[in-house]
């Protein structure tokens, strides 16, 4: 079973990884830029993970209009 990078905002797929490369030093083996408060791993019933973080697309438009991705999430 991988492990799915989505974004969050847009729900885009982002990437896979082998779930064997996921351990207690998963993140800084992969050195992830993201802030740890934009990253969230989701373990799914059937064993499966899902990290939720923020793809380059809304990365940069929510450096652009950060009130508006604050008011979408109010919304959902
Ligand atoms: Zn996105």
């Amino acid at each position: 079973m991988p492990i799915r990078y989505k974004c969050r905002h847009c729900e885009t797929e982002i990437g896979q990884l082998p779930l064997d490369s996921i351990d207690e030093h998963f993140l800084q083996k992969n050195d992830i830029t993201v802030d740890e408060q934009e990253l969230y791993i989701e373990h799914g019933a059937s064993g499966d993970y899902t990290v939720q973080c923020i793809c380059e697309e809304c990365q940069s438009s929510l450096q652009k209009f950060p009130n508006y991705y604050a008011l979408k999430k109010w919304i959902q």
